[in-house]
């Protein structure tokens, strides 16, 4: 059974292209009842946003409404983590940071022991995600042990079975692999769990086992994501084939005269037929490849904190601040990666912690700017219809107590220094919190 229901707050983000803020503001939305979730998964229409606009107007217009109003407080779509792996939720201390390389080396040394019984560490994760008013997560799953507890869990997720394997002698039985978890997660497929697919990395991918994996998304029509030039070793590896990955290969691999398997360019080429492209990190991309990326309207999706562990520098924001020219501006999106690289993965630490490394920046601008990377730029990307306040779409909702928030003029910035816990997050218009 659907109802309608208003929801308000002293400040709502409507996070729109011109971050347009409505003092004492509402939403109409559509909610659903318990009895139409459980046992009907699979319900075809998500419950969406009917109006939005002064909460004073909308109680008038909808007197029948079920209602709320929050003080102190700013109502904003729910957040979007555009970029988590939740299967490394169990790491804390086992990986070495300040150099991709010895990361890469500590990784392959310890994972197996950091990917051992994950379960509790996922739902810890997803409840932070809850916490932190995220509704929507791009999830990057290399084995699908996180799969089930997922897509039960009322987040909203878009989950990416990730390819991985440069071995040309075994792309049969990694492609054979790939096809069964992603097989697994159509069968989850639901009005909150989409399935998609994710291409690591450039270095780690043979091109023949990428075209296999591409093929299988184009049928599907996925979403597609990879981490690319995420480090100098990738750069230096794709243009000229030496620095840390001829080593990585021939040392750890013993592949006799390692050749990576793409250009930069090539690699990018692979993927001008999809519609939501999602790059990770991107940090040594140049502007021939943000030209690229912004032609062929691909995403970037930027985590700041784990640029700064693995690769000491962040996403260079500064030179696309400003430019109208959309040829050099491609699309920004925000994640927490995952716990093998950050020391937690909330996103509001996410969102402080860019704040403060882009000083470049001028302040009320970026904190803006992060707060639709966090919202309408990552729902975006991942071609999900959240991430803002609009009539038609999703009932995603967040609010945050923000005491006294109505004394301000810089409310996305003291949003982003003071929003600590959520009080209350709808998701596909039923209430998690
Ligand atoms: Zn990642």
């Amino acid at each position: 059974m659907r109802s309608q229901n208003l929801i308000g707050a002293s400040r709502v983000f409507v996070c729109d292209e011109g971050f347009c803020v409505i003092k004492d503001g509402g939403v109409l939305y559509e909610s659903i009842e318990r009895d139409e979730t459980s046992g009907h998964k699979k319900h075809s229409q998500g419950a969406k946003i009917l109006a939005v606009g002064k909460y004073e107007d909308l109680v008038r217009e909808y007197p029948s409404a079920e209602r709320e109003f929050w003080h102190d407080s700013v109502l904003l779509p729910s957040l979007v983590n555009a970029h988590i792996h939740f299967e490394f939720s169990n790491n804390t201390t086992s990986f070495v940071y300040g150099d991709f390389g010895r990361w890469l080396d500590s990784v392959i040394a310890k994972r197996d022991d950091v990917l051992s019984d994950i379960t509790k560490s996922v739902q810890e994760a997803i409840a932070l995600q809850f916490a932190n008013g995220v509704g929507l997560v791009g999830a990057i799953s290399s084995y699908g042990y996180d799969m089930e507890t997922l897509s039960g869990s009322g987040l909203r997720v878009v989950y990416f079975s990730e390819a991985m394997g440069s071995n040309p002698g075994a792309i049969d039985a990694l492609f054979s692999d790939f096809k069964a978890r992603l097989g697994q997660s159509i069968a989850h497929k639901s009005e909150l769990f989409t399935p998609a697919v994710a291409l690591h990395s450039p270095y780690s991918l043979h091109h023949i086992y990428a075209k296999y994996v591409l093929q299988e998304a184009k049928n599907l029509k996925t979403p597609i994501s990879a981490h690319f030039l995420e480090s100098t070793y990738e750069r230096e590896w794709l243009m000229n084939g030496s620095g840390y990955f001829y080593d990585f290969f021939s040392r750890t691999f013993k592949v006799p005269n390692p050749k990576p398997f793409y250009s930069i360019e090539g690699f990018l080429e692979q993927f001008v037929d999809f519609d939501n492209v999602l790059l990770t990190h991107c940090l040594f991309a140049g502007k021939s490849e943000y030209k690229i990326m912004a032609q062929n309207a691909y995403n970037i999706v930027t985590c700041p904190r784990s640029n700064r562990l693995l690769n000491n520098t962040y996403l260079s924001f500064l030179h696309m601040q400003g430019r109208k020219d959309s040829d050099f501006v491609p699309n920004i999106a925000l994640g927490t990666d995952g716990r093998s690289s950050n020391a937690d993965v909330s996103l509001l630490e996410e969102m402080r912690s860019m704040l403060f490394a882009c000083p470049q920046v001028e302040l009320d601008s970026l904190a803006q700017q992060i707060l639709k990377m966090a919202t309408c730029n990552g729902a975006q990307a991942l071609g999900v219809k959240s991430g803002i306040l609009k009539d038609g779409y999703n009932a995603d909702i967040a609010v945050f107590e923000i005491p006294h928030i109505t004394h301000s003029c810089q409310e996305a910035l003291q949003f982003i220094l003071h929003a600590k816990e959520a009080k209350r997050l709808l998701i596909n218009g039923k209430g998690i919190i």
